[in-house]
């Protein structure tokens, strides 16, 4: 049985120590405590042997995810993890130190006196280079900015 993200999200980030079973998806609380033992992965409910760990089961969900089509791997915000506010100021900064590579950037800009004596291909090739950079600054900024918003609102934006 598929337990929803929104539900697994909260369930982690209670920090109670929740499982679930994947057979009939029965909340299970205290789970962790007794996680290893066999007795306590089987569900009270419906005697299948599958109650997993949240934490798990929300890793496996995003992760593939994220994979695929590399999209974003956010950091999952629970209360032994690295604060919510803390992972926004690492953001924030990443992001005020991009802006200034960008300004930097555009004045860093190739001029074709400096690539002409090799030939027109060469100061094609220069222009070129710095599309490229120019596309890898804004690429990561787009990503950071995706960061920061799963951060604010905390949701998984897949
Ligand atoms: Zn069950």
């Amino acid at each position: 049985m598929d337990i929803a993200l929104a539900v697994l999200t909260k369930a982690v980030e209670s920090g109670n120590s929740v499982g679930f079973c994947t057979h009939c998806g029965t909340e299970h609380l205290n789970y962790k405590s007794n996680a290893y033992s066999y007795i306590n992965r089987v569900c009270t409910v419906c005697g299948r042997n599958a109650v997993t760990d949240a934490e798990e089961l929300l890793l496996k969900k995003v992760l593939p995810a994220t994979t695929t089509n590399e999209k974003t791997v956010f950091p999952i915000i629970h209360p032994n993890g690295t604060a919510r506010e803390d992972l926004i100021k690492q953001c924030e900064t990443v992001l005020a130190t991009l802006r200034t590579v960008g300004i930097a950037l555009l004045d860093a800009k190739p001029q074709q006196k400096d690539y002409w004596l090799n030939g027109k291909g060469y100061a094609k090739a220069a222009d070129e280079q710095y599309a490229r950079r120019i596309g890898s600054v804004i690429a990561l900024v787009e990503e950071f900015e995706r960061e920061l918003e799963y951060l604010q609102t905390g949701l998984y934006s897949t």
